[in-house]
Protein backbone atom coordinates (compact mmCIF):
# COMPACT_ATOMS: atom_id res chain seq x y z
CA UNK A 1 0.00 0.00 0.00
CA UNK A 2 1.26 3.43 -0.74
CA UNK A 3 0.47 6.59 0.21
CA UNK A 4 -0.14 9.08 -2.68
CA UNK A 5 3.07 11.98 -3.36
CA UNK A 6 0.49 14.63 -1.55
CA UNK A 7 -1.97 14.19 1.15
CA UNK A 8 -3.57 15.64 3.90
CA UNK A 9 -4.84 14.38 6.85
CA UNK A 10 -8.24 15.87 8.05
CA UNK A 11 -9.00 15.55 11.56
CA UNK A 12 -12.69 15.04 12.52
CA UNK A 13 -13.81 15.41 16.23
CA UNK A 14 -17.69 14.38 16.12
CA UNK A 15 -17.67 12.66 12.76
CA UNK A 16 -20.00 14.50 10.59
CA UNK A 17 -17.83 16.44 8.29
CA UNK A 18 -16.20 13.99 6.22
CA UNK A 19 -18.24 15.15 2.66
CA UNK A 20 -17.62 18.60 3.29
CA UNK A 21 -13.89 17.65 3.76
CA UNK A 22 -13.96 15.60 1.03
CA UNK A 23 -15.42 18.53 -1.02
CA UNK A 24 -12.80 20.84 -0.47
CA UNK A 25 -10.24 18.00 -1.57
CA UNK A 26 -12.05 17.00 -4.97
CA UNK A 27 -12.01 20.83 -5.49
CA UNK A 28 -8.23 21.25 -5.27
CA UNK A 29 -7.86 18.15 -7.17
CA UNK A 30 -9.74 19.47 -10.13
CA UNK A 31 -6.46 21.66 -10.65
CA UNK A 32 -4.67 18.51 -11.51
CA UNK A 33 -3.46 17.54 -8.48
CA UNK A 34 -4.30 14.43 -6.46
CA UNK A 35 -3.87 15.16 -2.87
CA UNK A 36 -5.44 12.14 -0.98
CA UNK A 37 -7.53 12.65 2.41
CA UNK A 38 -6.30 10.70 5.52
CA UNK A 39 -8.94 10.75 8.18
CA UNK A 40 -6.86 10.95 11.69
CA UNK A 41 -8.37 10.43 14.91
CA UNK A 42 -6.16 9.85 18.28
CA UNK A 43 -6.76 7.34 20.89
CA UNK A 44 -7.01 10.67 23.40
CA UNK A 45 -9.68 12.05 20.85
CA UNK A 46 -11.77 8.46 20.65
CA UNK A 47 -11.66 8.77 24.57
CA UNK A 48 -13.05 12.66 25.00
CA UNK A 49 -15.75 11.97 22.64
CA UNK A 50 -16.65 8.29 22.84
CA UNK A 51 -16.21 7.32 19.61
CA UNK A 52 -14.81 4.09 18.72
CA UNK A 53 -12.05 3.79 15.86
CA UNK A 54 -14.82 1.52 13.46
CA UNK A 55 -16.36 5.34 13.10
CA UNK A 56 -13.82 6.97 11.58
CA UNK A 57 -13.62 4.11 8.54
CA UNK A 58 -17.26 4.25 8.58
CA UNK A 59 -17.17 8.34 8.12
CA UNK A 60 -14.39 7.74 5.19
CA UNK A 61 -16.13 5.38 3.06
CA UNK A 62 -19.58 7.02 3.47
CA UNK A 63 -18.04 10.68 2.63
CA UNK A 64 -15.94 8.43 -0.44
CA UNK A 65 -19.36 7.02 -1.69
CA UNK A 66 -21.56 9.97 -1.24
CA UNK A 67 -19.08 12.11 -3.59
CA UNK A 68 -18.18 9.31 -5.56
CA UNK A 69 -14.42 10.00 -5.18
CA UNK A 70 -12.38 7.63 -7.34
CA UNK A 71 -8.75 8.30 -5.66
CA UNK A 72 -6.99 7.00 -2.50
CA UNK A 73 -7.96 7.86 0.62
CA UNK A 74 -6.83 6.18 3.90
CA UNK A 75 -7.74 6.08 7.64
CA UNK A 76 -5.14 6.88 10.46
CA UNK A 77 -4.92 5.49 13.40
CA UNK A 78 -3.16 8.79 15.16
CA UNK A 79 -0.41 8.87 17.78
CA UNK A 80 -0.49 5.20 18.58
CA UNK A 81 1.88 3.47 20.42
CA UNK A 82 1.98 -0.85 21.69
CA UNK A 83 -1.00 -0.32 24.35
CA UNK A 84 -3.30 1.60 22.21
CA UNK A 85 -3.18 0.27 18.98
CA UNK A 86 -5.29 -3.06 19.08
CA UNK A 87 -8.38 -1.07 18.73
CA UNK A 88 -7.36 0.57 15.73
CA UNK A 89 -5.67 -2.31 13.31
CA UNK A 90 -8.88 -3.48 12.05
CA UNK A 91 -10.07 -0.20 10.54
CA UNK A 92 -6.99 1.87 10.27
CA UNK A 93 -4.59 1.52 7.09
CA UNK A 94 -2.12 4.41 8.23
CA UNK A 95 -0.38 4.25 11.90
CA UNK A 96 1.32 7.01 13.22
CA UNK A 97 3.80 5.24 15.42
CA UNK A 98 4.52 7.56 18.38
CA UNK A 99 7.63 6.70 19.83
CA UNK A 100 8.14 10.34 21.13
CA UNK A 101 8.29 9.10 24.98
CA UNK A 102 10.86 6.25 24.02
CA UNK A 103 13.32 9.74 23.09
CA UNK A 104 16.79 9.62 25.71
CA UNK A 105 14.99 5.66 26.93
CA UNK A 106 18.25 3.61 27.36
CA UNK A 107 19.53 0.56 24.79
CA UNK A 108 22.03 -2.03 25.76
CA UNK A 109 25.41 -1.21 25.15
CA UNK A 110 25.37 -3.71 22.80
CA UNK A 111 23.16 -1.94 20.45
CA UNK A 112 24.67 1.23 20.79
CA UNK A 113 27.77 -0.37 19.78
CA UNK A 114 26.88 -2.11 16.69
CA UNK A 115 24.93 1.01 15.32
CA UNK A 116 27.90 3.04 16.09
CA UNK A 117 30.04 0.78 14.28
CA UNK A 118 27.71 0.49 11.07
CA UNK A 119 27.89 4.08 10.86
CA UNK A 120 31.49 4.26 10.26
CA UNK A 121 31.79 5.18 6.31
CA UNK A 122 29.74 8.45 7.57
CA UNK A 123 32.52 9.90 10.09
CA UNK A 124 33.87 12.88 9.15
CA UNK A 125 32.48 15.50 6.39
CA UNK A 126 29.03 13.90 4.94
CA UNK A 127 28.18 15.77 2.06
CA UNK A 128 24.31 16.04 1.51
CA UNK A 129 23.70 16.69 -1.98
CA UNK A 130 21.66 19.94 -2.14
CA UNK A 131 23.09 21.17 1.49
CA UNK A 132 26.11 23.50 1.15
CA UNK A 133 28.21 22.77 4.07
CA UNK A 134 28.74 18.78 4.49
CA UNK A 135 27.55 17.51 8.14
CA UNK A 136 30.18 17.04 10.71
CA UNK A 137 29.78 13.66 11.78
CA UNK A 138 32.08 12.14 15.13
CA UNK A 139 32.05 9.41 17.00
CA UNK A 140 30.69 11.31 19.67
CA UNK A 141 27.88 12.44 17.55
CA UNK A 142 26.45 9.06 16.58
CA UNK A 143 27.06 8.16 20.42
CA UNK A 144 24.39 11.05 21.77
CA UNK A 145 21.97 10.50 18.80
CA UNK A 146 22.14 7.17 19.55
CA UNK A 147 21.40 7.66 23.11
CA UNK A 148 18.83 9.56 22.18
CA UNK A 149 16.69 7.89 19.66
CA UNK A 150 17.96 4.17 19.21
CA UNK A 151 14.93 2.99 22.10
CA UNK A 152 12.34 5.41 20.40
CA UNK A 153 13.40 3.50 17.04
CA UNK A 154 12.92 0.01 18.53
CA UNK A 155 9.70 0.75 19.79
CA UNK A 156 8.92 1.97 16.25
CA UNK A 157 9.95 -1.60 15.23
CA UNK A 158 7.98 -3.37 17.57
CA UNK A 159 4.52 -1.93 17.41
CA UNK A 160 5.40 -2.27 12.92
CA UNK A 161 5.88 -5.91 14.21
CA UNK A 162 2.75 -6.08 15.51
CA UNK A 163 0.56 -4.84 12.96
CA UNK A 164 2.36 -6.92 10.34
CA UNK A 165 1.24 -10.24 12.45
CA UNK A 166 -2.37 -8.80 12.48
CA UNK A 167 -2.77 -7.16 9.50
CA UNK A 168 -0.02 -8.36 7.22
CA UNK A 169 3.10 -6.90 5.54
CA UNK A 170 2.05 -4.39 2.75
CA UNK A 171 -1.12 -3.70 4.15
CA UNK A 172 -0.71 -0.43 5.54
CA UNK A 173 1.27 2.52 5.57
CA UNK A 174 3.60 3.25 8.34
CA UNK A 175 4.24 6.83 9.92
CA UNK A 176 6.90 7.38 12.56
CA UNK A 177 6.44 10.31 15.00
CA UNK A 178 8.38 11.92 17.37
CA UNK A 179 7.04 15.42 17.46
CA UNK A 180 5.13 15.43 20.68
CA UNK A 181 8.30 16.68 22.41
CA UNK A 182 10.01 19.88 23.64
CA UNK A 183 13.42 19.68 21.25
CA UNK A 184 13.13 19.67 18.00
CA UNK A 185 15.19 17.34 16.04
CA UNK A 186 17.97 18.25 13.50
CA UNK A 187 18.59 17.20 9.84
CA UNK A 188 21.59 15.25 11.53
CA UNK A 189 19.32 13.61 13.87
CA UNK A 190 16.61 12.80 11.16
CA UNK A 191 19.78 11.36 9.11
CA UNK A 192 20.42 8.72 11.53
CA UNK A 193 16.64 8.33 12.64
CA UNK A 194 15.98 6.95 9.02
CA UNK A 195 19.35 4.92 9.40
CA UNK A 196 17.81 3.09 12.71
CA UNK A 197 14.40 2.49 11.20
CA UNK A 198 15.93 1.04 7.73
CA UNK A 199 17.91 -1.05 9.78
CA UNK A 200 15.19 -2.31 12.11
CA UNK A 201 12.85 -2.70 9.02
CA UNK A 202 10.48 -0.31 9.46
CA UNK A 203 9.11 1.30 6.10
CA UNK A 204 7.98 4.49 7.23
CA UNK A 205 6.59 6.26 4.22
CA UNK A 206 6.34 9.33 6.38
CA UNK A 207 8.21 10.56 9.43
CA UNK A 208 7.13 13.80 11.61
CA UNK A 209 9.82 15.52 13.40
CA UNK A 210 9.23 18.13 15.63
CA UNK A 211 10.58 21.19 14.00
CA UNK A 212 11.83 24.39 15.10
CA UNK A 213 9.40 26.49 16.55
CA UNK A 214 5.85 27.14 18.35
CA UNK A 215 3.14 24.92 16.78
CA UNK A 216 0.11 26.16 19.28
CA UNK A 217 -3.23 24.69 18.61
CA UNK A 218 -5.21 26.10 16.06
CA UNK A 219 -2.87 29.51 15.45
CA UNK A 220 -0.26 30.53 12.89
CA UNK A 221 2.84 29.52 13.72
CA UNK A 222 5.51 31.44 16.18
CA UNK A 223 9.08 31.40 15.58
CA UNK A 224 11.64 31.85 12.53
CA UNK A 225 10.91 31.55 9.48
CA UNK A 226 14.25 31.60 7.73
CA UNK A 227 15.22 29.16 10.63
CA UNK A 228 12.22 27.06 9.53
CA UNK A 229 12.80 27.00 6.01
CA UNK A 230 16.13 26.19 6.20
CA UNK A 231 15.70 23.29 8.23
CA UNK A 232 12.71 21.97 6.47
CA UNK A 233 14.78 22.29 3.02
CA UNK A 234 17.56 20.24 4.86
CA UNK A 235 14.77 17.48 6.04
CA UNK A 236 13.70 17.10 2.78
CA UNK A 237 17.23 16.46 1.24
CA UNK A 238 18.35 14.43 3.71
CA UNK A 239 15.15 12.01 3.44
CA UNK A 240 16.11 12.10 -0.29
CA UNK A 241 19.57 10.77 0.45
CA UNK A 242 18.41 8.25 3.24
CA UNK A 243 15.83 6.66 0.63
CA UNK A 244 18.66 6.16 -1.82
CA UNK A 245 21.38 5.34 0.99
CA UNK A 246 19.53 3.22 3.21
CA UNK A 247 16.54 1.65 0.57
CA UNK A 248 13.46 3.33 2.18
CA UNK A 249 10.28 3.66 0.14
CA UNK A 250 10.94 6.03 -2.41
CA UNK A 251 7.71 7.61 -1.77
CA UNK A 252 9.22 8.65 2.22
CA UNK A 253 8.13 11.94 3.01
CA UNK A 254 7.63 14.58 5.91
CA UNK A 255 4.97 14.54 7.81
CA UNK A 256 4.46 17.96 9.63
CA UNK A 257 1.82 17.86 12.33
CA UNK A 258 0.75 21.21 12.36
CA UNK A 259 -2.01 21.66 15.59
CA UNK A 260 -3.76 23.10 12.70
CA UNK A 261 -3.82 26.53 10.64
CA UNK A 262 0.65 27.57 10.16
CA UNK A 263 -0.71 29.37 7.59
CA UNK A 264 2.68 31.50 7.49
CA UNK A 265 4.51 28.05 7.12
CA UNK A 266 2.50 26.90 4.15
CA UNK A 267 3.87 29.05 1.42
CA UNK A 268 7.67 28.30 2.41
CA UNK A 269 6.64 24.52 2.25
CA UNK A 270 5.05 25.01 -0.88
CA UNK A 271 8.03 26.46 -2.74
CA UNK A 272 10.56 23.66 -1.46
CA UNK A 273 8.38 20.57 -2.30
CA UNK A 274 7.68 22.30 -5.90
CA UNK A 275 11.50 22.63 -5.90
CA UNK A 276 12.67 19.66 -5.29
CA UNK A 277 9.61 17.94 -6.34
CA UNK A 278 8.55 16.01 -3.15
CA UNK A 279 5.77 14.91 -1.82
CA UNK A 280 4.61 16.14 1.72
CA UNK A 281 1.89 14.86 4.25
CA UNK A 282 0.08 17.77 6.20
CA UNK A 283 -1.85 16.69 9.38
CA UNK A 284 -5.21 19.04 10.91
CA UNK A 285 -7.23 18.27 13.11
CA UNK A 286 -8.92 21.15 15.02
CA UNK A 287 -9.41 23.19 12.33
CA UNK A 288 -12.41 21.77 11.57
CA UNK A 289 -13.93 21.28 14.78
CA UNK A 290 -13.35 25.01 15.22
CA UNK A 291 -15.83 25.48 11.78
CA UNK A 292 -18.49 23.73 13.59
CA UNK A 293 -18.85 26.65 16.22
CA UNK A 294 -17.96 29.12 13.86
CA UNK A 295 -20.94 27.68 11.55
CA UNK A 296 -23.09 27.38 14.39
CA UNK A 297 -22.75 30.83 15.46
CA UNK A 298 -23.24 32.11 11.28
CA UNK A 299 -26.75 29.94 11.44
CA UNK A 300 -27.95 32.50 14.58
CA UNK A 301 -30.58 31.47 16.88
CA UNK A 302 -30.87 28.72 19.16
CA UNK A 303 -27.40 27.46 17.29
CA UNK A 304 -25.65 31.11 18.14
CA UNK A 305 -27.09 29.88 21.55
CA UNK A 306 -25.39 26.85 21.88
CA UNK A 307 -21.76 28.36 20.48
CA UNK A 308 -22.13 30.69 23.50
CA UNK A 309 -23.09 27.84 25.85
CA UNK A 310 -19.42 26.69 24.69
CA UNK A 311 -17.70 29.71 25.04
CA UNK A 312 -19.25 30.16 28.90
CA UNK A 313 -18.71 26.47 29.43
CA UNK A 314 -15.13 26.43 28.30
CA UNK A 315 -14.49 29.86 29.68
CA UNK A 316 -15.52 28.25 33.10
CA UNK A 317 -13.40 25.60 32.63
CA UNK A 318 -10.35 26.85 31.44
CA UNK A 319 -7.91 25.38 33.89
CA UNK A 320 -8.86 21.58 33.49
CA UNK A 321 -9.34 22.26 29.67
CA UNK A 322 -5.79 23.52 29.23
CA UNK A 323 -3.93 21.86 31.13
CA UNK A 324 -3.63 18.53 28.85
CA UNK A 325 -2.77 21.46 26.14
CA UNK A 326 -0.30 23.86 28.02
CA UNK A 327 2.69 22.96 26.39
CA UNK A 328 0.84 24.01 22.72
CA UNK A 329 -1.58 26.82 23.83
CA UNK A 330 -0.18 30.31 24.63
CA UNK A 331 -3.50 32.09 26.47
CA UNK A 332 -3.55 35.20 27.73
CA UNK A 333 -6.16 35.03 29.63
CA UNK A 334 -6.70 38.67 30.41
CA UNK A 335 -7.26 38.76 26.60
CA UNK A 336 -10.65 36.62 27.22
CA UNK A 337 -13.95 37.94 26.74
CA UNK A 338 -16.15 37.68 29.77
CA UNK A 339 -19.00 35.58 29.70
CA UNK A 340 -21.61 38.35 29.65
CA UNK A 341 -19.58 39.87 26.92
CA UNK A 342 -19.80 36.94 24.52
CA UNK A 343 -23.58 36.25 25.28
CA UNK A 344 -24.32 39.86 23.79
CA UNK A 345 -22.58 39.47 20.45
CA UNK A 346 -23.89 38.89 17.19
CA UNK A 347 -23.61 35.88 14.59
CA UNK A 348 -20.88 38.42 13.15
CA UNK A 349 -19.30 39.24 15.93
CA UNK A 350 -18.88 35.52 17.51
CA UNK A 351 -17.25 34.09 14.20
CA UNK A 352 -15.26 36.76 13.36
CA UNK A 353 -13.89 36.49 16.42
CA UNK A 354 -13.26 32.76 15.85
CA UNK A 355 -12.51 32.77 12.23
CA UNK A 356 -9.06 32.68 11.64
CA UNK A 357 -8.58 35.80 9.82
CA UNK A 358 -5.60 37.04 11.53
CA UNK A 359 -6.08 40.40 9.87
CA UNK A 360 -9.35 40.96 10.87
CA UNK A 361 -10.00 43.33 13.32
CA UNK A 362 -12.29 41.22 15.64
CA UNK A 363 -10.15 37.95 15.29
CA UNK A 364 -8.56 36.90 18.73
CA UNK A 365 -6.47 34.33 18.96
CA UNK A 366 -6.93 33.51 22.89
CA UNK A 367 -10.59 32.71 21.99
CA UNK A 368 -9.70 30.80 19.39
CA UNK A 369 -7.24 28.92 21.38
CA UNK A 370 -9.87 28.19 24.41
CA UNK A 371 -12.21 27.17 21.87
CA UNK A 372 -10.01 24.51 20.02
CA UNK A 373 -8.92 22.77 23.38
CA UNK A 374 -12.85 22.42 24.88
CA UNK A 375 -14.49 20.23 22.11
CA UNK A 376 -15.06 17.68 25.07
CA UNK A 377 -17.78 20.63 26.33
CA UNK A 378 -19.39 19.70 23.42
CA UNK A 379 -18.76 15.96 23.56
CA UNK A 380 -20.59 15.95 26.83
CA UNK A 381 -23.31 17.99 25.00
CA UNK A 382 -23.57 14.54 23.68
CA UNK A 383 -26.68 14.90 21.14
CA UNK A 384 -27.48 18.50 22.21
CA UNK A 385 -24.63 19.19 19.92
CA UNK A 386 -24.57 16.80 17.06
CA UNK A 387 -28.60 17.54 16.47
CA UNK A 388 -27.61 20.83 16.00
CA UNK A 389 -24.99 19.84 13.49
CA UNK A 390 -27.21 18.03 12.03
CA UNK A 391 -29.89 20.17 11.68
CA UNK A 392 -27.33 23.39 10.69
CA UNK A 393 -25.67 21.22 8.36
CA UNK A 394 -25.36 22.92 5.41
CA UNK A 395 -24.48 25.98 6.75
CA UNK A 396 -21.52 24.16 8.66
CA UNK A 397 -20.60 22.14 6.17
CA UNK A 398 -20.20 25.14 3.65
CA UNK A 399 -17.66 27.05 6.70
CA UNK A 400 -15.70 23.42 7.01
CA UNK A 401 -15.46 23.28 3.07
CA UNK A 402 -14.12 26.78 2.78
CA UNK A 403 -11.76 26.62 5.48
CA UNK A 404 -10.16 23.38 4.41
CA UNK A 405 -10.21 24.88 0.61
CA UNK A 406 -9.51 28.39 0.56
CA UNK A 407 -7.14 29.05 4.11
CA UNK A 408 -5.49 25.46 3.79
CA UNK A 409 -5.15 23.80 -0.02
CA UNK A 410 -4.84 27.12 -1.75
CA UNK A 411 -1.86 28.43 0.39
CA UNK A 412 -0.30 24.42 0.66
CA UNK A 413 -0.41 23.74 -2.80
CA UNK A 414 -0.50 27.58 -4.33
CA UNK A 415 -3.54 27.04 -5.92
ZN1 LIG B 1 1.44 14.96 16.31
Amino acid sequence: MELSKYSIGVGDRFAHQGVAQLRAIMKANQSGLEISPVWNKSNREHMYVHTHPADVRREADTAVATLGYKGKYFVDADHINLSTVAPFTETADFFTLDVASFIGKPSSEADMETFIDSCEKYIGELSIPGIEKPLHVTKELLKSIASKFLAATQQASEIYKYLVENKGAGNFITEVSMDEVESPQTPVDMLFILKMLADKGVPAQTIAPKFTGRFNKGVDYRGDLDQFALEFEEDVLVIDFAVKEFGLPKELKLSVHSGSDKFSIYPIMADIIKKYDKGLHLKTAGTTWLEEVIGLSVAGGEALELAKKIYANSYNRKDELCAPYADVIDIDETLLPSVEEVNSWTSEKYANTLRHIPEHPDYNSNFRQLIHVAYKVAAEMGDTYTSMLEKYSEIIGNCVEENIYERHLKRLFSL
